[in-house]
């Protein structure tokens, strides 16, 4: 992993880019240094404001939020690499300020004005304004132009999320050097936080803005293995906001009988003084909400306990603690094989979130020594240094895996998901699958690629797909293709097909911007391949079973049709096989529903005319 810096990869920055605020690191002075902003912040609003004179980013955006609410841009992160269609994206509509609608091909379009005009920006585009504006801090402070850098994603990103965050990096000039999953980067920080750290089972409990990423890592010496992930995009900080502004809207309308809701502006308001609200719970067990001329010229005042804060939000918090059980439960390990349990992301600051945490682990201590919010950063700033040659020898040791989220495989046979790359396999991986030709001389093959863990392909997740062609006219199952599943270290999968006795070959890249999972199909499939397990293992036994009977009747055929065995048997015996192939042909050729014992039935019939036919010839000198 070791090696030398070209001059041009250095300075080379880490960067938590948030969906609430984002963090920039570098290593320097043989640590990692939190950077930070023009105005004394370590981590910086991920803001984008639009005025009719300028464009504001950070701390100048979110100031203004409350004059601006139509024109102020946040949540990028909710939207980057998602189709405008998603279940995700529509129910945020309607909780955010800013309008956004549908452009091309199911993209969600933010809608501004700006400098008295409209504008339409991609989530892209906002998002590398964030990252620009993290440059810029980076540079201001050491002096230099900085091109690189590491970012960091949820660990539950999809491909299209990665790709369209590496897309932004590139907007704002970034050379972006490799996308890390951000629990991966806290499980950095807190290595490096330890001296004698050696096969440890860590799990990474990171609750922030928008989501919640839980990982379980295995840190043994300077490798970081993740061993199973579970999440969610749409847990976190914000929500927690939302359900206070619920209840608050809900109380002023009960005190002064006004509906707020329709209000933009004042709902803004609420929300902020909100998050102020929850932020003091975490450390005072009551406080007050006061925001002036809220609506109508009314004052609206108001207090809010630790408790009733805990009670609203009861079953987000038991969400993120079930999330951890599923991690457990797809790790396979019992919860008191984990070592270390390690809060990072703003939100699990929150009291009731430990201690349910804590509850969960029988009371074990939980590990908070890492600033939550620059915990992410900072291992991201390791990673870069890593990467650029920097740092000392144990930066330079770190090997990073990391795994993928769901299976990967293309469509097979029956419309079988054949799995090339199974679920939570370390990455950068590559993996081959033999496949062969479906039909007699078939000239070209469709490779139809999947993500998921059903095992008919069309139940999952289509990612695109290729043809294969031309290959050389064969009979049905002897041509040979060669199937190639590559994941680079960045997550972004390429699949390539060589058929061997040509050599002809085809690759793609999987930019299925269009079609991309949400994190809620992500796990909607991972809880519908449990509940269709059943019906999946009928429906595998059922295609073994077909093929079983197809590839005896070939192979009866070619033995019947070759000239030195079939030549063997006498007309009596040729004609019984034959008709018996016919018949099975025809049949299988005729069905559309069949269960598995109906084509085992035929197999033992079938076999039981050729078997003695052949077993005579084969006696035979
Ligand atoms: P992150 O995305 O990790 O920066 O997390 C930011 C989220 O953490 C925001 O929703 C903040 O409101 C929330 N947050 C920050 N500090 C606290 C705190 N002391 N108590 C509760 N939530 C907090």
């Amino acid at each position: 992993m070791s090696r030398m810096a070209g001059e041009g990869e250095w300075p080379a920055i880490g960067i938590d880019l948030g969906t609430t605020y984002s963090c920039v690191a570098v290593w320097q002075h043989d640590r990692v240094e939190i950077i930070v902003n023009d105005q004394g912040n370590r981590t910086t609003p991920s803001y984008v404001a639009f005025t009719d004179k300028e464009r504001l980013v950070g701390d100048a955006a979110k100031n203004q939020v409350a004059r601006n609410p139509t024109n102020s841009v946040f949540d990028a992160k909710r939207l980057i690499g998602r189709r405008f269609s998603d279940s995700v994206v529509q129910s945020d509509i309607y909780l955010w300020p800013f309008k956004v609608i549908e452009g091309p091909t199911d993209k969600p379009m933010i809608v501004v004005t700006y400098k008295g005009e409209e504008k339409h920006f991609a989530a892209e585009e906002i998002s590398s304004m964030v990252l620009k504006k993290m440059r810029e801090i980076a540079e201001s402070y050491l002096g230099t132009i900085v091109k690189n850098a590491v970012i960091t994603v949820p660990a539950y990103f999809n491909d299209s999320q990665r790709k369209a965050t590496k897309d932004a990096g590139s907007i704002a000039g970034l050379n972006v050097m490799r996308i890390i999953n951000e629990p991966m980067a806290a499980a950095i920080a807190y290595g490096l936080n330890k001296t004698d750290i050696g096969g440890r089972n860590v799990l990474i409990f990171d609750l922030g803005g928008g989501t919640t990423d839980i990982s379980l890592l295995t840190i043994d010496g300077d490798t970081f293995e993740v061993k199973a992930v579970a999440g969610d995009t749409h847990l976190g900080g914000e929500d927690f906001d939302n359900i206070m502004v619920k209840h608050f809207v809900e109380i002023f309308k009960r005190h002064h009988k006004e509906d707020i809701s329709g209000n933009a502006r004042a709902l803004r308001r609420l929300r902020t003084a909100c998050e102020r609200a929850k932020r003091i719970l975490s450390s005072a067990s009551e406080t007050t909400i006061e925001v002036d001329s809220l609506y109508n010229g009314i004052d609206f005042s108001s207090s809010i306990t630790r408790a009733k804060f805990a009670e609203l939000n009861m079953d987000l918090f038991k969400k993120s603690i079930e999330l951890v059980e599923k991690c457990l439960t797809d790790a396979k390990m019992d919860k008191r094989g984990v070592h270390d349990v390690v809060l990072t992301g703003g939100s699990s600051r929150i009291p009731k979130v430990q201690q349910l945490l804590q509850d969960l682990f029988d009371g074990k201590q939980l590990n908070k020594s890492i600033n939550p919010d620059e915990a992410v950063a900072y291992g991201a700033a390791v990673q870069a240094a890593n990467l650029a040659g920097r740092g000392n020898e144990k930066v330079q040791r770190i090997v990073l895996m990391n795994v993928t989220p769901l299976s990967l495989g293309f469509e097979y046979a029956e419309g079988e998901m054949a799995v090339v790359i199974p679920r939570n396999t370390s990455i950068p991986t590559k993996k081959q699958m033999d496949c062969t030709n479906k039909y007699d001389n078939q000239t070209s093959a469709w490779i139809p690629i999947y993500e998921g863990e059903r095992a008919r392909a069309v139940d999952n997740n289509w990612l695109g797909q290729f043809e294969l062609s031309p290959i050389p006219a064969a009979p049905r199952s002897t041509a040979k293709i060669k199937v190639y599943f590559e994941i680079d270290a960045n997550g972004i999968l390429n699949v390539s097909a060589m058929e061997e006795t040509t050599g002809v070959s085809y690759k793609i890249t999987i930019t299925n911007y269009k079609n991309s999972l949400s994190t809620e199909d992500i796990h909607r499939m991972v809880l519908d391949a449990k509940k269709y397990e059943v019906e999946d293992d009928k429906h595998r036994k059922k295609v073994r079973a077909k093929e079983a009977l197809e590839n005896y009747a070939y192979k009866m055929r070619s033995i019947v049709n070759d000239k030195e065995i079939g030549g063997k048997l006498d007309a009596a015996g040729k004609e019984k096989i034959e008709a018996a192939i016919k018949q099975v042909i025809h049949w299988l050729d005729g069905i559309q529903h069949a269960e598995e014992n109906e084509f085992e039935d035929k197999l033992i019939g079938l076999e039981l005319i050729c078997n003695p036919i052949i077993a005579k010839i084969s006696r035979q000198p």
